[in-house]
């Protein structure tokens, strides 16, 4: 029996969980879920998005499912999921991105594991609103250090990048590949640019390589990196980037493999992980029982694999592959043309997998 906190957060995020949820019960893996709600709703109730009682949940229980949670752009709320894992050190957000033959996309041969730094980099949260206090005091200092002129009127975030943090990013990919037999780690950075931060992120990156010679490593600059993907993925094998670099380009190797509907994640620590898709909440469907949820189903099956169920994730990973495969219980965005009247809801997407596991 596996004790799981359930967070079902806000948008489509109610409507996915319950169908990942349904998934893996009836893998036949028993699970216990403790439901702890968090982001909008829970904001406007109990004054905190993130109140202590979902972290305390996450501590005791040591996993969690979690939905996709909203973030107020420019105000209100600081994103939930970066509290989240900054609160509970998930440094690693890993995001594997395969094509699954009949899923609609222009390469039928991409598998990509990209692995993001979540802690540190722009999303530190270390920021200066324009005019504040803080923002004055440093533009005054880099005048003074630097005899450069940031202008007055600018708004400031920093970008913090550590030795420590890439090592251990770096330790975790290579580690990784050596588990799950993959071949090459290509680093991501714009090293050119950014000597005291990416450049740092390289160096720290090629000190750790070279204790693993057994896997090939490379680096690219993160603007050449997007155009190779979008024109040759299959080269690449595993990424690893900083954390801005690692949202960005999971967005785009989700779009490289039929979409977000079909992109899983997992925010990985030393103690805790939390299972995720890589979208959003997706505001505008919601409660329509129209969004694609396996994006949060394959992200129960890296749960599942965490918790060393592999059997139970190789049912459930062989179902999901015959469902695509057929292409008719598929939800809108991944037919034809997304109004195609014969798209399946989210729930019957959920029951045909469950019906291809019996
Ligand atoms: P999004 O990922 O929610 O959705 C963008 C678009 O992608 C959708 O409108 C839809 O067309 C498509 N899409 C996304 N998921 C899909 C699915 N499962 N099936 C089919 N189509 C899908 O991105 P957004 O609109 O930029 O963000 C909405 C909110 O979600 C924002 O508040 C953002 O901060 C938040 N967000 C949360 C997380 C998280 O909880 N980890 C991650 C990303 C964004």
């Amino acid at each position: 029996m596996h004790k799981i906190t359930l967070i079902p957060g806000d948008g489509v995020g109610p409507e996915i969980t319950e169908a990942a949820r349904r998934v893996l019960e009836a893998t036949g893996v028993s699970f216990t879920w403790d439901i702890q709600d968090a982001g909008e709703d829970v904001f406007r109730k109990e004054g905190n998005p993130l109140p202590d009682r979902v972290l305390e949940s996450i501590k005791k229980n040591k996993v969690a499912l979690k939905g996709p949670i909203t973030t107020p752009v420019g105000s209100g709320f600081r994103s939930v999921n970066v509290l989240l894992r900054q609160s509970l050190d998930l440094y690693c957000c890993l995001r594997p991105c395969k094509t699954y033959k009949g899923a609609r996309s222009r390469f039928d041969n991409v598998d990509l594991v990209i692995v993001r730094e979540n802690t540190e980099d722009l999303y530190a949260g270390i920021e200066y609103q324009k005019e504040s206090e803080g923002a004055k005091t440093l533009i005054e200092f880099i005048g003074n250090t630097t005899g450069k002129r940031v202008r007055q009127d600018s708004g400031i975030s920093i970008k913090p990048i550590s030795v420590y943090a890439t090592e251990r990013i770096m330790r975790f990919a290579f580690e990784y590949a050596r588990k799950n037999k993959r071949k090459k780690v290509t680093a991501v950075h714009k090293a050119n640019i950014m000597k005291y931060s990416d450049g740092l992120f390289l160096e720290t990156a090629r000190n750790v390589a070279q204790k693993y010679p057994d896997i090939e490593f490379e680096d690219k600059i993160i603007d050449n990196m997007c155009m190779q993907l979008v024109q040759k993925p299959e080269i690449y094998d595993m990424l690893v980037l900083p954390n801005l670099y690692g949202d960005v380009v999971s967005d785009l190797a989700a779009g490289l493999i039929g979409g977000l509907g079909l992109a899983p994640g997992a925010n990985i620590g030393d103690e805790f992980a939390v299972f995720e898709a890589t979208h959003g909440s997706a505001p505008k469907y919601k409660g329509l029982n129209k969004i694609n949820p396996m994006a949060m189903i394959l992200s129960g099956g890296l749960m599942l694999r965490h918790l060393g169920e592999m059997e139970a994730a190789v049912r459930l990973d062989d179902a999901i592959v015959s469902v695509i495969k057929e292409g008719k219980i598929v939800t809108y965005d991944m037919k034809p043309s997304p109004d195609d009247p014969t798209a399946a809801s989210t729930s019957e997407v959920a029951d045909a997998i469950i019906s291809r596991m019996i």
